[in-house]
């Protein structure tokens, strides 16, 4: 009997200009679904590094401009072996795969070697670094239409070459990829063609990245601005009237917190929301974990068992997830606590108790912290009541201590610890790879395994700026070395988001 051999899959997946939010869908599915994704320097760190998949391996197929047929082969290669393996590759590209991106190489193998592949197209270069500049490709006021050509042409004969004469008597806008190097001869060309030497025209270098930059010139000063400006790869130009339309429409490097990089750090990404208004003006939020949960032995689902406990307080999500667990591991469900009561500390976990085992909290105190609950238990008499109290280990002693004064039992089980995330520093280590500038940190905890991670890396401690939730967060920070800019009012996420926010305003109005 002849053993089947397993057949894999490709997907050619167009990873878009460089900002992560330009990929599709469609490509984000594939890479979360492969075995290994094969990728080059045109695809952005900066989207490599927001899609973290467990066990999957990256393949850094390094082919940088002017590496010829050698290393395209060694990759289609490197492509079907892998296939051929039964494993799910991507092959992530900038742009469009298929626009300057070979991928039509790289299907022709696929196919050769019987391997189902898909192309999943990428919003190209083309169109994003005008957009990104604010200037519109076409414009019914300006022109009809527009062209796409390279500005590095090979020398062999027999290939067919740019016709920049009837491109210059077109009168469409021209847009040029691969130009830096041979400026030179692309605008001669263009010159020679009858274009005037004044026709505006744009160099639009790493388009969609915190390090967009822009550079408008003239058809015939184009080499002069480039070497003035040290324009290099990658980098389109753009030639044709509609570059006038960016003294009018520029937008991306007009942006009040352009360049900023800021990081959101608990193990939940639900503080997104409150980062978006940094977003929309202009700085670029990522993700970086630097704490999580840890869930401490059985003991709780122990104490759960006996169920000699009249009340179950809870000061945060993480108790509400440690009793969800125990609860499941103790084979019990939500309708054991049918005759117990529930305290809450405040609403947010009042919204996770009633999301994860979708049950009501009884109490909830109008002050949301342990002195709050204290102060209500006191109000309502707790003498004699048996609380149980899933903690966070090595937990502040206020509340157990508050409740005993007033006469009630406390089970204190130390449930939960908050540790290191295991990848914060590789995290971290691609995120100033990014240019990050501010991370936001909601826990002392926080601080340390920040502070410790940039010691791992070397990397100076005061040059990151640092947001706190609340004084003890800022506190330890400061103790550790990190530079403190910003402390939240109120201290909650939304407020964190806006102290930096306002920080980050006033210290552009200083300069
Ligand atoms: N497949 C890519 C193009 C690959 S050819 C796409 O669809 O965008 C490489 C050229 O693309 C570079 O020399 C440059 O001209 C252009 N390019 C790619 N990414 C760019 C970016 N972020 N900003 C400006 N130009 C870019």
């Amino acid at each position: 009997m002849s053993e089947k051999r397993p057949v894999g899959f490709v997907s050619l997946v167009g990873g878009g200009p460089g900002a992560p939010g330009l990929m599709t869908l469609h490509g984000r599915r594939a890479i979360e679904r492969a075995d290994v994704v094969l990728y080059d320097h045109l695809a952005s760190p900066a989207l490599i590094a927001s899609l973290i998949v467990e066990g999957q391996e990256r393949i850094h197929v390094g082919k940088t401009a002017g590496a010829g047929l050698h290393a395209q082969n060694a990759i289609n290669e490197l492509i079907v072996q892998r296939a051929s393996r039964g494993e799910r590759v991507v092959r992530l590209k900038g742009g469009d795969p298929c626009v300057f991106g070979r991928g039509g190489e790289e299907a022709s193998a696929c196919r050769e070697a019987g391997i189902p592949f898909e192309i999943v197209p990428g919003v190209s270069s083309v169109s994003a670094a005008p957009a990104y500049a604010g200037i519109p490709v076409t414009h019914r006021d300006t022109n009809s239409g527009y062209t796409v050509v390279t500005g590095h042409e090979r020398e062999d004969e027999d290939v067919q070459r740019v016709d920049w004469v009837e491109l210059a008597r077109g009168g469409r806008s021209i847009v040029i990829l691969m130009g830096v190097l041979q400026a030179e001869r692309w605008s001669g060309a263009l010159l020679k063609g009858g274009l005037a030497g004044e026709t505006p025209v744009a160099w639009i270098e790493r388009a969609t990245t915190v390090r967009q930059r822009t550079v408008v010139t003239t058809l015939a000063e184009v080499v002069a601005s480039r070497d003035a400006e040290g324009v290099r790869a990658p980098a389109i130009a753009i030639v044709g009237d509609a570059v006038r339309w960016r003294d009018e429409l520029a937008w991306y490097e007009e942006r009040p917190l352009r360049g900023e990089v800021v990081a959101t750090t608990r193990a939940i990404s639900d503080d997104r929301g409150a980062f978006e208004s940094l977003e929309d003006q202009g700085a670029v939020v990522l993700h970086l974990p630097l704490t999580c949960q840890r869930h401490l032995d059985n003991r709780l689902a122990e104490a759960l068992a006996d169920s000699t406990f009249t009340d179950l307080v809870l000061t945060s999500a993480n108790g509400v997830r440690a009793l969800s667990r125990a609860l499941e591991s103790a084979d019990r469900d939500s309708r054991d606590l049918a005759n117990v009561e529930i305290w809450v500390v405040g609403p947010g976990t009042a919204r996770a108790l009633r999301n994860s085992l979708g049950l009501r909290a009884d109490h909830l105190p109008a002050l949301h912290s342990a002195a709050g609950l204290v102060t209500h238990a006191q109000r309502l008499g707790v003498q004699g009541r048996r609380f149980l109290f899933p903690a966070a280990a090595a937990a502040r002693r206020e509340l157990p201590d508050g409740l005993s004064e007033l006469g009630a039992q406390v089970n204190e089980i130390a449930s939960y610890e908050t540790v290191a995330e295991p990848t914060a520093t590789a995290r971290l280590e691609s995120a100033l790879a990014q240019g990050l500038t501010w991370v936001a940190i909601a826990s002392p905890s926080a601080a340390d395994v920040l502070a410790d991670a940039l010691e791992a890396l070397g990397h100076p401690l005061d040059q990151l700026s640092v947001g706190a939730v609340g004084p003890t967060t800022a506190q330890r920070a400061r103790e550790r070395g990190l530079k403190v800019r910003a402390v939240a009012e109120p201290h909650t996420m939304d407020g964190l988001a806006a102290t930096i926010s306002s920080t980050l305003s006033t210290s552009l109005e200083e300069y």
